[in-house]
């Protein structure tokens, strides 16, 4: 048996509010695809990251793959 405790999240309520764009490129077999236009750098992302109530991409976050330790 396992017991957690979830917490209360009711004090940290925040509401996002921030317009995210809605690019479209043509798809490869005639339909559209859809793209989100980041905020911060307005380059199309696939898939957008919120952070202290903004969405920006993960560069903007400086979010990469496969970090190298980087100290200092
Ligand atoms: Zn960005």
């Amino acid at each position: 048996m396992l017991e957690y405790d979830a917490g209360d999240r009711s004090c940290s309520r925040h509401s996002v509010t921030e317009r995210i764009p809605l690019l479209t490129t043509p798809g490869t077999f005639g339909g559209i695809r859809p793209w989100f236009a980041c905020p911060g750098c307005g380059k199309r992302c696939a898939v957008l990251y919120e952070l202290g109530g903004h969405f920006r991409c993960q560069e903007c976050h400086h979010l990469t793959y496969g970090s190298t330790c980087a100290t200092g």
